[in-house]
């Protein structure tokens, strides 16, 4: 593996940076696989490839092999998230910075696809609410996919550019600008991407990180939370972007208490002395990475919020819905087509401000539409965590399990007719409907395993 000789020499001078080691660890080719439980759909089945914990995470493990993810349910039934270990730093910074009762925030994810830190973002902040925004549009499709599998109600999926989200001056508690970058932190692990790297193309993306990053800190409050973090080892697309924001944005750097055993590499800007955090392969069980926290300390002029009604739900469809969930005033349901969605009350004022100037691919959870007099209970409820009243269920084994991901056709044993819950250890992968000879499989044509 041939390392960009301009991207070594520019890091000569990088606290932390050791060149033999660094290329040694290139050189080696060994791929560390490392996955985030999902702490609301607990199970046991990955126990035996279960390694060590990832010591800034709590729910990442480092995995002893890399075993065939796509053909374990549990991974579609989104009981875990194959995450790279380095970005599950955000865990500790995110646990470090806040209080622990983190009820009532509203977080941004600003560049959110796949979703790796925003299903993470999910579970910290469950009493919170996480926009999680992917400007790409191919890109946000695969977004709402891990965000539906990871099961949240909490999550609204935006697809924008980070301009359009002027209008929500002073709005968000914490932001997380994952920021697109040159890449070089996951060279180990994706050796195609090194013909990718250029000089040029180190300095297009610092210069993009300021411009999002300027558009999007007014949406910021006073006193509120920036994480900022690349895959990228260049100076100029970290602490370079760390000197700007203190210097040129007025943002406060804070310190993240790390453990010494752990290796991380604290590093300090050059002129303002903002503390950031390096993850080098060789020092680390993980890729490259680098976050950097900061407090807002200015508060933008408030703007007036477009607020977008969400259409209500007849008196006969409420009745169902209070039939099917115990009737409960934390939740509210709101109709987008013919879809009946659900979200935690308390965000709904949130959610008509979001949907008066932004694009939202999902918000909260779908629980089905109504066809007749009955309810078609959709996917996204069936893999979220909310509670699954109203049908039975089978329990199917490995051999079923994949023939239903595949959209297959089987007979389980002793199904009753009409809908039911598809169960694999413990947890939901979704519908069928029995019919006397046959079954319906529900399970949504776009997501289906092919491999065999
Ligand atoms: N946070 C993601 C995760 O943990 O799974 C990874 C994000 S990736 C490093 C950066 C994302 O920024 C990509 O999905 C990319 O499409 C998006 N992006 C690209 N250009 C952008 C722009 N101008 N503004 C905002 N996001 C952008």
């Amino acid at each position: 593996m041939e390392l960009p000789k301009q991207l070594i020499e520019s890091l000569a001078s990088v606290p932390g940076f050791d060149k033999a080691a660094f290329a040694a660890v290139h050189a080696s080719g060994e791929q560390v696989t490392s996955i985030r439980l999902n702490p609301f759909k607990p199970n046991q089945i990955l126990q035996s490839f279960i390694a060590a914990e990832v010591p800034w995470c709590s729910n990442g493990f480092y995995l002893t092999e890399r075993p065939s993810f796509t053909l374990d349910p549990l991974f579609h039934a989104g009981a875990y998230y194959v995450q790279e270990a380095s970005s599950m730093f955000l865990d500790h910074a995110i646990q470090s910075l806040l209080p622990e009762s983190r009820q009532g925030l509203k977080v941004l994810d600003l560049c959110a696809a796949p979703g790796g830190k925003s299903t993470l973002l999910a579970t910290l902040f469950p009493d919170g609410l996480v926009v999680s925004n992917e400007v790409i549009k191919s890109r946000a499709a695969v977004l709402v996919e891990n965000i539906t599998k990871w099961g949240m109600p909490n999550v609204v999926v935006t697809n924008n550019d980070p301009d359009h989200f002027k209008a929500f001056a002073n709005f968000f508690d914490v932001i997380v600008v994952d920021a697109p970058c040159s890449g070089s932190g996951l060279f180990r692990k994706d050796p195609s991407a090194i013909a990718e790297w250029s000089e040029q193309n180190v300095t297009h993306c610092s210069q993009r990180q300021t411009r999002i990053l300027a558009n999007i800190l007014p949406c910021l409050k006073e006193g509120g939370l920036l994480l900022y973090s690349t895959c990228s080892y260049s100076i100029a697309e970290d602490e370079d972007i760390a000197d700007w924001l203190v210097q040129e944005m007025a943002m406060a750097s804070c310190v993240i208490p790390t453990n010494p055993q752990w290796n991380i590499i604290e590093t300090q800007s050059p002129n303002a002395k903002a503390f950031g955090y390096r993850f080098y392969p060789n020092r680390i069980q993980g890729e490259g990475f680098y976050l950097a926290a900061f407090q807002q300390t200015k508060s933008a002029a408030f703007g007036k919020l477009k607020e977008a009604p969400l259409t209500q739900l007849s008196k006969t469809d409420m009745a169902l819905m209070d039939h099917v969930f115990s009737k409960g005033s934390e939740v509210k349901y709101f109709k987008q087509g013919e879809a009946i969605r659900q979200m935690p009350s308390e965000w709904m004022t949130s959610l008509q401000a979001l949907a008066g100037s932004l694009y939202i691919k999902k918000a909260g959870i779908e629980i089905g539409a109504i066809k007749g007099n009955s309810l078609v209970p959709s996917h996204e409820w069936a893999v979220s965590i909310l509670p699954k009243t109203a049908y039975p269920s089978i329990t199917v084994n490995l051999t079923e399990a994949r023939l239903y991901l595949k959209r297959a056709n089987f007979m389980p044993q002793n199904a009753q007719i009409g809908w039911n819950w598809v169960l694999y250890e413990g947890q939901v992968l979704g519908l069928v409907k029995v019919l006397p000879n046959r079954i319906n499989n529900y399970y949504p044509a776009e997501w289906r395993i092919l491999k065999d």
